[in-house]
């Protein structure tokens, strides 16, 4: 597939998600950097992001909450363009109600080049790149030349 270049700006849109036994380590990670993250503008699927605000005491978009359609709102948001970072701390060792979301989020970001930092360490790293602070080109799908090549494939003879 033809890819595009898209440009993040050096003020990110940053979604922050965490699964009920990773919130508090999601907190503990986010206070942590609470200055350099409130440099960004924040969003949080519904629960993570009520118990981020109050805890950061700074305003952030929230969603739903994940197993109510948050996670799915986050993935609409990254295929709109306008999440530029997934901060998701999903757990591995128990079943989520909310499973097929899950993997849709994780799915689309992967699709459109976002990145993601699935644990306290990666966010660690992420968090301390210069790249953080910078305007940033990335790749992305170029999404017009995906569908005039299936509208070109799939038009009736
Ligand atoms: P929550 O959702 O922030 O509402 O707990 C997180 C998730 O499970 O996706």
């Amino acid at each position: 597939m033809k890819s595009m270049s898209r440009s993040m700006k050096a003020e990110k849109s940053i979604a922050l998600v965490a699964h009920d036994n990773k919130k508090e380590q999601l907190v503990y990670w986010a206070k942590k950097h609470r200055e350099q993250l409130i440099k960004h503008t924040l969003y949080g699927t519904g629960t993570t992001g009520h118990l981020l605000m109050q805890e950061l005491d700074h305003e952030m978009e929230c969603l739903l909450s994940g197993p109510m359609g948050g996670d799915q709102q986050l993935g609409a948001k990254i295929s709109e363009g306008q999440i530029d970072i997934l901060v998701f701390f999903w757990d591995p060792l128990e079943q989520q109600p909310h499973d097929p979301d899950i993997k849709a989020l994780l799915r689309i970001a992967a699709v459109w080049n976002v990145p993601v930092a699935c644990n306290e360490s990666s966010a660690d790293f992420m968090i301390n790149s210069d790249l953080m602070d910078q305007e940033y080109a990335h790749e992305i799908p170029d999404y017009r030349e995906y569908l005039a090549s299936r509208i070109k494939h799939l038009q009736p003879s």
